[in-house]
């Protein structure tokens, strides 16, 4: 009788709990800190701030949030982004990037991808703010996102904006444990945002921070993050703020989570370089570029496929991972390509071919790039992607 072994699933990229998590936890509830701010929120804020300033030697502010998003909506405020404002946002991106530009009734409008990084092109940044300039619209602010990992060219995309005195938001979502020229990603632009959700390299369940070198900045995202309430018994308000902080029960998640960052970030990096090394040569395969001044954490594995050349579509290779009940997924759909911005412009890195966002997303792929998955199941994911690459030669075995 044929054994078929009944697989567990293989996903994309789920948690992975050290165990130090439950320390910082059980404190909490020892404590009875079960609640928004605590001594572990604290923490987490101070040890993030060393962790991303000890290698710049700069002094950061964090302000730990409910969401990376929430980071991001308070980041947008604190520029001064009000409705009618211009803002300039990578295209190739999740829709968190740029779904607070909307909610604060500010124009979003998107910049093309480059296929050196796959993040936002100097090139259409630039013709994006001469164009805008010219028409008497000068950008409020920019969002630059790092994606899947690797941070963006910032010398690049910071002379431009510093030209037009626009300053840059980064979207460090992905990015955490990643470095541009040696710099940590969380640091770039006047500040950025990191998400501390599930799938991301390390998590809180939900979370997310804003990080500035601007302690001024972070002191008002924290009092417009704690429902702007004034310093008074009486609950005294002169603003409308949020109630976006995080708790303290999650902090502790965080706080045991960021000291295992460096581990997986180098298993997420030897994951990618498993995948490239059995995989890169096949025909019509390329994985997303890393960049000689990039240091990527390979947050999740991206890799296009040119079905004239590799003899297989994006979706037929999800197709049959999915039938090994493996997850994989589909690389961003481009904000231009979404219903939701139908009619925002867009710049594209070159305006006489398609956007390059467009052809990263026809055919792009995110491969399971989880830190706790096994060499097991990452032989099993690569072998699967062999025998899609060669489906006669797969017939035949
Ligand atoms: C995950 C993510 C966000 C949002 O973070 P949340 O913590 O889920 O709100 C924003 N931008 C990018 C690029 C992301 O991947």
């Amino acid at each position: 009788m044929t054994h078929y072994p009944t697989h567990t699933p293989i996903l994309l990229s789920p948690p992975h709990l050290s165990g130090e998590e439950k320390r910082f936890v059980d404190e909490a509830f020892r404590t009875n800190w079960i609640a928004p701010l605590g001594p572990n929120v604290d923490g987490f804020e101070r040890e993030m701030s060393e962790h991303l300033g000890v290698a710049q030697g700069a002094r950061l502010a964090c302000c730990a949030t409910s969401s990376g998003t929430a980071a991001i909506h308070l980041g947008l405020i604190l520029l001064g982004v009000k409705a009618g404002d211009v803002v300039l946002c990578s295209d190739f991106t999740f829709v968190a990037s740029a779904n607070p530009i909307r909610q604060l009734g500010a124009e979003p409008v998107f910049v093309d991808s480059d296929e050196t990084s796959w993040n936002m092109s100097p090139v259409a940044l630039r013709r994006a703010i001469e164009t805008l300039v010219a028409q008497g619209r000068h950008p409020r602010a920019c969002i630059a996102v790092d994606l899947y990992g690797q941070g963006c060219d910032y010398p690049a995309l910071q002379a431009i904006c510093d030209d037009y005195d626009i300053p840059i938001l980064e979207d460090a979502a992905e990015s955490l444990g990643a470095s541009v020229h040696g710099r940590a990603c969380g640091t770039f632009g006047r500040m950025a945002a990191l998400s501390f959700n599930g799938n991301k390299i390390i998590t809180t369940s939900g979370g997310g921070m804003l990080v500035s070198t601007d302690a001024s900045l972070v002191e008002r995202a924290r009092h417009l993050a704690t429902q702007a309430r004034e310093p008074a018994a009486h609950y005294e308000h002169v603003e409308a703020g949020f109630n976006y902080r995080m708790s303290n029960v999650l902090a502790g998640i965080g706080r045991g989570q960021l000291s295992v960052l460096a581990d997986r970030v180098a298993r997420r990096r030897a994951i990618f370089a498993r995948y490239e090394a059995s995989l890169a040569r096949r025909p019509g395969v390329r994985f997303m570029p890393e960049p000689v001044w990039s240091r990527s954490t390979h947050w999740l594995t991206a890799a296009t496929l040119d079905p004239a050349a590799a003899g297989c579509t994006r979706d037929e290779l999800l197709a049959a991972l999915s039938a090994q009940r493996i997850e994989a997924r589909p690389t961003w759909k481009p904000m231009h390509m979404q219903p939701l911005f139908a009619g925002c412009r867009m710049f594209a890195h070159d305006p006489a071919r398609r956007p390059v966002s467009q052809r990263l997303f026809e055919q792009g792929i995110c491969l399971p790039s989880g830190s706790a998955m096994s060499d097991e199941d990452l032989a099993r994911v690569a072998h699967t992607i062999e025998s899609a690459l060669s489906p006669a030669r797969a017939a035949v075995a």
